[in-house]
């Protein structure tokens, strides 16, 4: 048996964060919610969303696991009955953590387009652990366009950089299916190649159009719940940023990395992987070691063990060696 679970509502264009109140009563929410913003995304719009709402306002920390503990806490004394997730990635993923713990619905208000996690069933929380976790869709996506145009250009483009990576995670996936008989569902596939494809073929104009890139990136979200697993927008090109995550002192951002590494596990798959570069450039994502600010020997030591960071059979297969990686990285300009 297999569970799909989806979002119910999800509101796309400009100030779409003043439908915020009718969303919520309209989703049937009701008692008390808490509004979980970050550091910066407060002043964008968190406090616009609480006052809004008349709701508790909570400004989260650097220190993530902690802050997940702590709020979790205050979601029991205060009897909250839903979060508002306003904020970045790593806001997002916080937030829906900590709905997910206290088994309470989370309504996601993303002020930026930097990965597929402002849509999916999964949340990663950098820090001690890095861990990566299945959690509940979130009920409701509220993605206002006027906001998250404003957003760092840096983060718009690793969100490109996110989507694009779904190229590489699908192959993956066909692969798996091909060598190891794994289950492969060709409609979640399709949909996550679509992203690509479409964020791939716009490339040049998604700065214009910033709604592209928040489709592309919901699509994803979707595909992830559709699959049950992040298995379509995730294959070797997310292995490689995850270890670049553990071994870097200061890893760059989350799609930057799977961006980078989709170039040269692209090129594994003996596919076009110009085309992924030369998109990657376009919407102004790095694409090679220096661009991304990571050493060389980081590039390579993630390359050789990205295969060993969990359980997923990639191109990467057993793994390749020192030799190849270096092959591989210099063919596709990743390092000089
Ligand atoms: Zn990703």
């Amino acid at each position: 048996m297999k569970i799909i679970e989806l979002p119910r509502i999800v509101l796309v264009g400009d100030n779409a964060i003043d439908k915020l109140k009718e969303t919520v009563y309209g989703l049937g929410l009701k008692g008390n919610p808490l509004v979980i913003s970050g550091q910066d995304t407060v002043k964008v719009a968190g406090e616009r969303v609480s006052q809004n709402l008349n709701a508790n306002l909570d400004v989260i920390g650097d220190l993530h696991e902690r802050e997940i503990d702590r709020i979790s806490d205050r979601i029991k004394v205060e009897k909250i009955r839903y979060v508002i997730g306003v904020g970045g990635g790593s806001v997002i993923d916080v937030a829906k953590v900590c709905a997910y713990n206290s088994k309470i619905p989370f309504i996601s208000v993303p002020t930026a387009a930097s990965h597929d996690g402002i849509a999916s069933p999964r949340a990663t929380i950098r820090g001690t652990k890095n861990v990566s976790m299945q959690v509940n869709s979130p009920l409701g996506i509220i993605a206002d366009t006027k906001i998250i145009e404003k957003a760092p250009q840096r983060l718009l483009a690793s969100g490109c950089a996110d989507a694009i990576s779904n190229y590489t995670a699908v192959l993956d996936w066909k692969l798996a299916n091909k060598e190891m008989g794994e289950y492969y569902g060709d409609y979640a596939a399709t949909l996550a190649m679509l992203s690509a494809e479409i964020v791939m073929h716009n490339s040049a104009r998604i700065k214009e159009d910033i709604s592209i890139l928040i489709e592309a990136l919901i699509s994803s979200g979707v595909a992830i719940g559709i699959a049950g697993s992040s298995r379509p927008c995730s294959g070797s090109e997310h292995q490689f940023s995850h270890v670049l995550d553990k071994i870097c002192p200061t890893p760059a951002l989350h799609g930057e990395q799977c961006g980078v590494g989709c170039i040269m596990m692209a090129c594994l798959h003996n596919a076009d992987w110009t085309r992924v570069r030369d998109a990657l450039k376009r919407v102004g994502a790095p694409t090679t070691a220096k661009e991304i600010g990571i050493e060389n020997r980081y590039m390579i030591e993630a390359i050789t063990t990205a295969h060993s960071i969990r359980d997923r059979y990639t191109i990467l297969r057993n793994g390749i060696s020192e030799n190849e990686a270096v092959h591989l990285a210099k063919m596709t300009g990743v390092i000089e």
